[in-house]
This record gives structure tokens, C-alpha cells and sequence, in this order.
């Protein structure tokens, strides 16, 4: 009886009406190189600091935790200040379960029903949900045939839309392109002029990037916001812990719907002890890029055609058929991801064993085709 009943027969909002969640492929296949995952473990030390501070965390956890989480705001601001050329202090760090949290703060802050998010697709599709999920209207802005933001075109759209929050990914999700500091310029000019509205600027990727981080470009911006996750570079995505730099006013901004003690004393805990091991968890970063550079070269050399990457993947085409192609791949026990891109898939680096399996497997396709 009750499993007749789907979500449609509950009274549900009208905009969530047939859509599907987000949701990459958890299969369990040998290799998983789908969800832009750090394929390596944290290392050994690190798991007893953590140990060490969520056992110390535990002592007290009868007790709410620090709601507004000062240490590891700080740590973070110590952090950026030293790896993105731009002093930053706790006052302009805020931190959330995940940059989707943080992103989800700054929509109910900045949008919400009756105003407008852009972003320009192929892109972090999380963005266009969130926007659903906080009931702000989504604009899907354009992109080059080449992946990059035209942007002409992308200060045209803001005009025309005038949107109250513009996403900027950098490097950019799927395709991992990065973004240059004129072209934020450009946009958040236009922005301003339209509304003015909220730049946001995703860098969970950045770490990867050959360029620098577009974080100095806070200075003097109140409405350029720049997004972080411990997702990727730290090698953290069970942590879930985003963050964002931008002026102090943005933080004191997001207070007003963040949940009181959303983050727990586990998580912040947690998060400290790896931001102690932050040279370490760097090491891999190196390590990740070579290995990025490497498949880049070797789909060169293989005959497929690929975009150029900025973050720890590769999109990789191009296919009249992408999910046939991708369904060969996961028959040869490697998980890439489909994102809807018409033509491309994307693989993330995973460790030199694992890129070898994906390489050989993308090999013998071609060899297949021909
Ligand atoms: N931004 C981008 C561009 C991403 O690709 C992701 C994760 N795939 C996120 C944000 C969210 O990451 P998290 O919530 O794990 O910080």
C-alpha cells in the first residue's frame, strides 16, 4: 500500500515536482575515478591527531559546540594567508558541512524566492539545485564552444538578467577550466551595475590550478565571495568542511540564517588536526597534478581530444555516444563520470595504478574503434 505513494503525492513544493536529486553513481567497481575524490588516505599521523582531538572533543560533547567556531576559523585564515598571497584574518572566514552548506548559506542570505542565481553551463550542477532548494530562480548562462566564459556574452546575460547571485567557477566543474582574474573583474563589474548583486567564486578545485588562487581579488569587494572545501586538496570529503573568504559584513551576513551550532565539535575537531598536517596533505596536492598532467598527455597521445585542466580531473571526448563510451569503461571495471556534457566524459586523477587501469582501458577503446 505504502509503496505506492511517491513523492508526487505528497504535497511537496510545485518547482521540486519530477525532479531527481543529485546523485554521481556510488557503484562498487574497482576503480572509482568519479566524484573528483583525493584517492589517497589520510596519512597515519594525521588519523592519531585526529584520534587525540576528537577524543579531547568528546570530553565535552554534552555541550554545544563553539557556535561560531573561532579556532578553525582561524586555522583556515592562517591558512589562506599563507598559500593565496592575501592576508586574512577569522573575521572574514566563514565555515559550514561543506562548501554545498556554505553556498546553501550565502542563496538564503543573497537570493531565495523571488530572486535570481546565474551561473555559466557546463557547471557545478549543485549550483542550479541549491538555487531550487532555497527557491531562487536559475539562469543557465553561456560558455564557449571551448569551455571558457565569453565574456562578452556572460556580461550581456547579467545585464539582461540582472541576477541578485553570479556563480564563477574556478576551475571550473566539469570541464576544469580556470578562470583569469580580468574576467571576474569584468563580471562582478557588470554585476554591480545590473543590481548590484554577489559573486560568488568556487574555488574548491584551486589548489590544483597552475594559476593562483582569484582570493586577493576580495580586497575592497564586499560582494566578491570566494568558496573553499576541504573536500579535494586535503584529501577530506568525509569531513564535509567548506568555507568562505570574503569581507567581514558577508560573514556577519550569513549568520542570520546559518543553524545555531550547525557544525559539530567533531567536525571542528577534525578539521583542525588536518589543517595541522596541511604540508603534508600539499605533498599529495604535487603529487595529484603530476598525475593530472600525465592523463592530459597520454589521452593526447591515445587520439582523444581533452580539455585543458586547471583541477584534479580531465574532461575527455570527444564521443558521438558519451554514456555508451562511459558504459565501455565501467565494463572495463574503471568509473568515470557522465556529466550530460553532449560529446565528453570526465575521469579524476586517482593514483598512478588507478590512472594506468583508466589509461588502458581508454587505450584499448580506441584500439577497438579503429
Ligand atoms: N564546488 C564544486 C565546483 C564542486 O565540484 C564541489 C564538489 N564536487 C563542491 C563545490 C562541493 O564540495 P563539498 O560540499 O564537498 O565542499
Amino acid at each position: 500500500m505504502t509503496s505506492e505513494i511517491g513523492i508526487d503525492d505528497l504535497p511537496i513544493r510545485d518547482e521540486l515536482r519530477g525532479k531527481s536529486p543529485y546523485g554521481a553513481p556510488q557503484l562498487d567497481v574497482p576503480v572509482r575515478l568519479n566524484t573528483n575524490e583525493n584517492p589517497y588516505p589520510l596519512p597515519e599521523p594525521l588519523v592519531e591527531r585526529i584520534a587525540e582531538r576528537v577524543r579531547e572533543a568528546a570530553r565535552t560533547l554534552n555541550r554545544y559546540p563553539d557556535r561560531d567556531a573561532v579556532e578553525l576559523r582561524t586555522a583556515l585564515a592562517a591558512y589562506l594567508t599563507r598559500t593565496a598571497g592575501h592576508e586574512v584574518g577569522p573575521q572574514q572566514v566563514w565555515a559550514a558541512n561543506g562548501s554545498n552548506e556554505v553556498l546553501q548559506q550565502l542563496l538564503q542570505t543573497f537570493a531565495g524566492p523571488g530572486r535570481l542565481a546565474i551561473g555559466f553551463e557546463p557547471s557545478y550542477s549543485m549550483h542550479g539545485l541549491i538555487a531550487r532548494g532555497t527557491g531562487t530562480g536559475w539562469i543557465s548562462g553561456p560558455r564557449r564552444e571551448d569551455f571558457r566564459i565569453d565574456t562578452e556574452a556572460a556580461t550581456a546575460a547579467i545585464a539582461e538578467h540582472r541576477p541578485d547571485v553570479v556563480f564563477v567557477t574556478s576551475p571550473n566543474n566539469p570541464t576544469g577550466t580556470a578562470v583569469d582574474a580580468g574576467t571576474v573583474l569584468a563580471l562582478h563589474e557588470a554585476a554591480q551595475a545590473a543590481k548590484p548583486s554577489l559573486v560568488v567564486v568556487d574555488e574548491a578545485y584551486v589548489e590544483f590550478s597552475h594559476r593562483p588562487s582569484l582570493l586577493p581579488l576580495i580586497e575592497g569587494r564586499p560582494n566578491l565571495v570566494v568558496s573553499r572545501t576541504m573536500s579535494k586538496a586535503f584529501g577530506a570529503a568525509g569531513l564535509r568542511l567548506g568555507y568562505l573568504a570574503a569581507h567581514p559584513a558577508v560573514v556577519d551576513a550569513v549568520q542570520l540564517v546559518r543553524l545555531p551550532y550547525h557544525l559539530s565539535a567533531v567536525t571542528q575537531a577534525t578539521a583542525l588536526a588536518a589543517l595541522e598536517h596541511t604540508d603534508t596533505l600539499l605533498g599529495y596536492v604535487e603529487a595529484l597534478k603530476a598525475e593530472r598532467d600525465r592523463l592530459v598527455a597520454e589521452l593526447l597521445a591515445a587520439g582523444y581530444e581533452v580539455t585543458e585542466s586547471d583541477a584534479n580531473f580531465v574532461q575527455f571526448g570527444r564521443f558521438e555516444d558519451a554514456h555508451a563510451v562511459w558504459r565501455s569503461i565501467l565494463d572495463r571495471g574503471v568509473l568515470v563520470r557522465d556529466n550530460g556534457v553532449p560529446g565528453w566524459l570526465r575521469v579524476t586523477a586517482g593514483t598512478p595504478q588507478e590512472n594506468d587501469a583508466f589509461l588502458d582501458a581508454v587505450r584499448a577503446l580506441k584500439k577497438e574503434q579503429s
